[in-house]
């Protein structure tokens, strides 16, 4: 008989983001993660605008690096296979296409998966960080649903059928990338676009819109819990005292926030017209350090914009928060590689 699910062994699993590298270990199939490491990644954030195609070649000797060493750490049991989470988007295949917050521009394209392989003699399973996130709720959500990360952008990864959906050349799941403001002064977005949806409903697009308010309508500005902690200077807001002041009710900061989260309730209304996925759930910084009051706004603009055929209260049940921590993308690559070992054939993961 063919063993489908793999016996228990431990897998070395990988975040590169943008400005953190973690490494750790996981048993496979179980969302235990142990002896993470956390080092500032060798990359733009570290060394700030350089030629794109050595920052490349510094993060990927890191990461290699990085994973070897545990690898060969004395004392923890031999290592069956490694598995990467990746900050940008790739092929089916492990290819990297793109580096945007770990090199800056153009750099060539990246056979992560192959390189690492060859490099440490295991099996190597990489993905995209949002496919990653998204298996992480895999085995607990039913299908289909939609990760959305709202952090200083904003990603998308939609699970159907046991897998992400996206084209084997890394296309999908980039609703931060749709264009909701056409205005040529419209708020730039990190991929060096405007007026896109990450750059208009993020953290960093939410920021950007309380403070114009403030700016413009000193007297409400004045007289909101913003105030204060500003000390009366617009400029001078930040995400946490934003996220407070929405939280407790302020109207100045929710009134922002309500308008800010208007094209993000669009996406999830097209979403849902679209394909029928009837459950969101949201991840990244900005979401969560809002919590419930997130949930009730986009909510009540998703009401307002209507989903063909739902009810209020189907409507508002699409929306639900994930996990409050930094382990998504170590958890769910950890879930994908246990899922793709226990098929030999498939070794690489979607992107
Ligand atoms: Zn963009």
């Amino acid at each position: 008989m063919t063993a489908l699910v793999p016996a228990p062994c431990d897998l070395v699993v990988a975040d590169l983001g943008g400005t953190t590298l973690r490494v750790g270990r996981i048993r496979a199939g179980t969302s235990e993660v142990r002896d993470v490491r956390r080092v500032p990644t060798d990359g733009l954030g570290r060394y700030g605008t350089r030629d794109p195609q050595e920052l490349q070649d510094r993060v990927m000797e890191q990461l290699t690096r990085e994973i070897a060493a545990d690898v060969a750490r004395p004392g923890q049991p031999p290592a069956r296979a490694v598995a990467v989470s990746f900050a940008g988007p790739m092929t089916s295949d492990g290819v990297v296409l793109a580096g945007p917050t770990l090199w800056g521009g153009p750099a060539a394209r990246l056979p992560v998966a192959d390189v690492l392989a060859g490099q440490l003699g295991l099996p190597v399973v990489v993905a995209n960080d949002v496919t990653a996130a998204a298996w992480r709720y895999a085995s607990a959500e039913s299908e289909p649903f939609c990760l959305i990360t709202v952090s200083s952008g904003i990603g998308n990864k939609v699970f159907r059928h046991g897998e992400i959906v996206c084209d084997e050349r890394g296309y999908g799941g980039e609703i931060g990338h749709w264009l909701v403001d056409p205005a040529e002064d419209a708020a730039p977005c990190e991929c060096g676009g405007r007026g896109h949806l990450g750059a208009i409903a993020s953290g960093r697009g939410a920021l950007f819109a309380v403070r114009a308010a403030a700016a413009a309508d000193t007297g409400a500005f004045a007289r909101s819990a913003l105030a204060g902690p500003s000390g009366g200077v617009p400029d001078a807001i930040t995400n946490e005292a934003f996220a407070a002041a929405a939280r407790a009710g302020d109207t100045f900061a929710r009134e922002a926030l309500r308008r800010s989260l208007r094209p993000l309730a669009s996406a999830v209304s097209l979403l849902f017209t679209a394909i029928g996925v009837r459950r969101y759930l949201f991840v990244g910084g900005f979401a969560l350090a809002l919590g419930d009051t997130f949930l009730t706004l986009l909510g009540d603009e998703l009401v307002r914009i209507g989903c063909f055929g739902l009810d209020e209260y189907a409507t508002r049940a699409m929306l639900a928060l994930g996990e409050d921590d930094d382990d998504h993308c170590l958890i769910g690559i950890g879930q994908l590689a246990a899922a793709r070992l226990g098929a030999p054939r498939a070794l690489k993961a979607p992107a």
